[in-house]
This record gives C-alpha cells, sequence and structure tokens, in this order.
C-alpha cells in the first residue's frame, strides 16, 4: 500500500511543500510507494504581495498568477476542488463535489482570508487592498483623489503584519509626488497600544510616522463604519475622505466547519503537528501560533514540514525543530525599504532604509516562483 500524503490548500506553504517533497520522495514516487496530492480551490496561484504594489499602478496582473498545475512537479497530483470539511477520525478531507479523499499524512496550509464582513459598514464605506477586485478598486479611486483625509485603520489578526506600513509610507510618497501631499491629511489607527504588534517595529515606525507628517491614535479598534466616519469600540469616532482598512481575518471556512475555533490550528510551536494528530502537519497562516502570518513564515516553515514528513517516511521519525524564523522587507516608499528578521528568542531590529533593501524586495517579488517551486 502506497504512503498518501494530502496538503489542503496549494498557496505559498503548499506548493513549497509539495515541491520539496516531490523531489526529496523522487524514488519513492516513481515505485508506487508514495503519492502526493494538492486540493486547492484555485486553478490559479497568486502571488499575494504584489497586491500592494497593484494599488500604485507598479505590477501587472499578468504577472502575479501561475497556473497551479505549472507550479506543481509534475508527480504531484493537483485536484481542483474545494475542501468542506476535515474528518480528522477517518483520515479523510471532503470536498464540495462529494469527494472524500483519504490520507496516511495531512498537512493543512489553507491560508487565512481577509473578513471586512465582520466589521459593520466596512464593504461598502471603506477600501480594502487584500483582493485583486479591492485593490484594483482602490488604484482607481486613488487615481481621482485630490484631496481630503485618508485614513488607514488595523485589525487584528490580519497576514502581512507590515503591510500596514508599506501602504502609508507609500500613500505619503504618492501624494507627494502627485503634487498634492499639502492637501492630504494621513492618518493611520491600530488596535492595540502602540503602531505595530512588534515593539521594536513600532519603535522605529514613530520616528518615520513623525517625519513625513503621518498622524497616529492607538487602542482603536474598529467597530462601525458610516460613510465618511468610523467608530471605535472604545468610543472615539474619525472622519475620513478616504479609508483603507485591514479587516481583520480568520482561517478557511472548511477548518471552521470542522470545529476549529476562527480556522487557526492549534499547533506544535517546534514541530509544526496538529495538536493531538500525530499524522497532522500545519503551515502558514492557518496555525495559531502568535507569529506573523506572513509568506516568509509559511516558507520557512514548509522547509521544516518537508524535512519532518521525508525523514518520517524515510525514516520513521520527524528530523528538526521550527525555531519560529520569519524575515520581512518593509517598503519605506517607492525607492527605499528595511527588513526585520527574527525568531522565537531573538527580536526584529529594522536597519536603516536603502535604495539596496527595496531593489532587494523588488527582485524578490520576481524570484518569488523560484521560492513557489521549492528551490529558493
Ligand atoms: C497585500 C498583501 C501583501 C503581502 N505582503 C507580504 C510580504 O511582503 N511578505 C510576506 O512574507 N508575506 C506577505 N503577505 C502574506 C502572504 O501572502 C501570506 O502570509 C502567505 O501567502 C501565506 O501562505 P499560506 O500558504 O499559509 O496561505 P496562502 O498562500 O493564502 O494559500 C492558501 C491556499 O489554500 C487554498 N484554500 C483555502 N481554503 C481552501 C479550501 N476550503 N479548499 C481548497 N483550497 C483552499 C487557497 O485557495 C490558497 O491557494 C502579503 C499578503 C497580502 C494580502
Amino acid at each position: 500500500m502506497a504512503t498518501h500524503v494530502v496538503i489542503a490548500g496549494g498557496g505559498t506553504a503548499g506548493s513549497i511543500i509539495a515541491n520539496l517533497l516531490a523531489r526529496g520522495l523522487h524514488e519513492e514516487i516513481s515505485r508506487g510507494e508514495v503519492v502526493i496530492k494538492v486540493i486547492d480551490k484555485e486553478e490559479k496561484h497568486m502571488y499575494q504581495p504584489a497586491l500592494l504594489y497593484v494599488v500604485f499602478d507598479r505590477f501587472r496582473e499578468n504577472e502575479m498568477f501561475k497556473d497551479m498545475r505549472d507550479l506543481l512537479n509534475p508527480s504531484v497530483i493537483f485536484i481542483h476542488d474545494e475542501i468542506e470539511e476535515f474528518d480528522f477520525n477517518a483520515n479523510a478531507v471532503r470536498t464540495k463535489s462529494g469527494k472524500k479523499v483519504e490520507y496516511d499524512y495531512l498537512v493543512i496550509a489553507t491560508g487565512s482570508k481577509p473578513r471586512p464582513d465582520l466589521i459593520e459598514g466596512l464593504e461598502e464605506n471603506g477600501d480594502i487592498f487584500y483582493t485583486l477586485e479591492r485593490a484594483k478598486k482602490l488604484r482607481e479611486k486613488l487615481r481621482k483623489f485630490d484631496g481630503g483625509k485618508v485614513l488607514v485603520s488595523v485589525a487584528a489578526p490580519h497576514k502581512c503584519p507590515v503591510a500596514p506600513l508599506e501602504i502609508i509610507f507609500m500613500l505619503d510618497e504618492y501624494f507627494r509626488q502627485k503634487g498634492i501631499r499639502d492637501k492630504v491629511e494621513l492618518g493611520y489607527t491600530y488596535p492595540i497600544g502602540r503602531v505595530h504588534a512588534l515593539e521594536p517595529v513600532a519603535n522605529w515606525a514613530v520616528p518615520e510616522f513623525e517625519k513625513r507628517g503621518i498622524n497616529y491614535e492607538t487602542l482603536f479598534n474598529m467597530e462601525k463604519v458610516e460613510p465618511g466616519v468610523i467608530h471605535s469600540m472604545e468610543g472615539f469616532e474619525k472622519e475620513f475622505d478616504l479609508l483603507i482598512a485591514i479587516p481583520p481575518h480568520k482561517g478557511s471556512e472548511s477548518l471552521i466547519n470542522s470545529g476549529i475555533q476562527d480556522g487557526w490550528v492549534p499547533t506544535d510551536r517546534h514541530l509544526l503537528k496538529a495538536e493531538g494528530h500525530e499524522n497532522v502537519y500545519v503551515c502558514g497562516d492557518t496555525t495559531n501560533l502568535p507569529i506573523s502570518k506572513a509568506g516568509s513564515t509559511a516558507h520557512f516553515e514548509a522547509d521544516v514540514v518537508a524535512e519532518n514528513l521525508i525523514a518520517e517516511i524515510k525514516e520513521g521519525h520527524p528530523a528538526r525543530d521550527y525555531d519560529g524564523k520569519v524575515m520581512c522587507f518593509i517598503e519605506t516608499g517607492f525607492s527605499s525599504a528595511t527588513y526585520v528578521w527574527f525568531n522565537y528568542t531573538t527580536p526584529p531590529n529594522p536597519v536603516p532604509p536603502s535604495k539596496m533593501i527595496h531593489w532587494l524586495k523588488l527582485g524578490y517579488n520576481r524570484v518569488y516562483w523560484l521560492t513557489a517551486r521549492g528551490i529558493l
């Protein structure tokens, strides 16, 4: 009997794991001893960090997508279907089309989803840039915008914790280049008592805000949005002409349907196994770990999950631990950036922004596809 590895989700984590397994278990797959399957509801894989650049007309749609089948090693079986439920007792997932896909090992990599519907009035009265359709809509609004109050308002949890900082720094430069910065009041709100979840990043960001004349308010949790005004749970309100919100996120509906609260799977922080399930790994945004929901997190975790699965299948035990490694570039405008690197024991320490780091980020935007293929 072959060993079946099923990967739920073919995004950043899922595609890296599938491709690393295809290489590491090449002989076993050729002999029919191992079968790797990826299930995804989408046929195309989107490079999500490009959405930030779409807002400013700096990334084209055709460069953001690749066909899932082309991205995956030919020995990986791709199933285009939506998972409706995980049946952990039966070691199977059930799909919308009625399939029951059984596994010996499961990897849950179904990511996270922005949920503007969780805040009253946000969908109708605010803008977001976390989906392609909404990013393009915001781009059109910005093209026509000629002055007023622009507010970036952040809810938690959300993926890419540095994206709100990046968009506000890019907005500042965008309005300067357009020659209307003096007609724009730029504001930012954050739900906890500082401007970023990571304290060293918050300490670095405050002088960057002040240098650019960006107003900020902390302990502001979005409650309700009406035309031109946003209310916080703390009882404050802010007026805006353009609201760019980062909505709260949840994990996949399929996990919520399977009894997992908010879709965040309880996960062992080192082994990346689902708590209570020896044959289930969890990777990327969908873990409940208190670390950044970022592509780089998914990437570093995926390396560990793939190596451990290969070791388990070949030798009967996992090989190594995840150390909490995350690395994020932070754009500070259109021509400079900084980055943070941290793990469970070493806090982040943003370096002074430079052109070189910005170019590195632009370069990475192009070589991402090598990462998804499990090469870089
Ligand atoms: C605007 C923006 C900017 C970002 N910038 C950065 C950045 O600069 N650096 C960085 O590191 N990260 C960044 N990120 C975050 C990064 O894209 C995510 O953290 C990363 O993609 C998470 O990988 P994942 O594999 O966990 O989830 P995803 O890549 O989202 O993949 C999840 C996959 O699961 C599939 N799926 C979900 N539910 C089901 C289901 N029920 N059935 C079948 N398939 C399903 C989805 O279709 C998807 O293909 C950014 C994100 C956004 C939105």
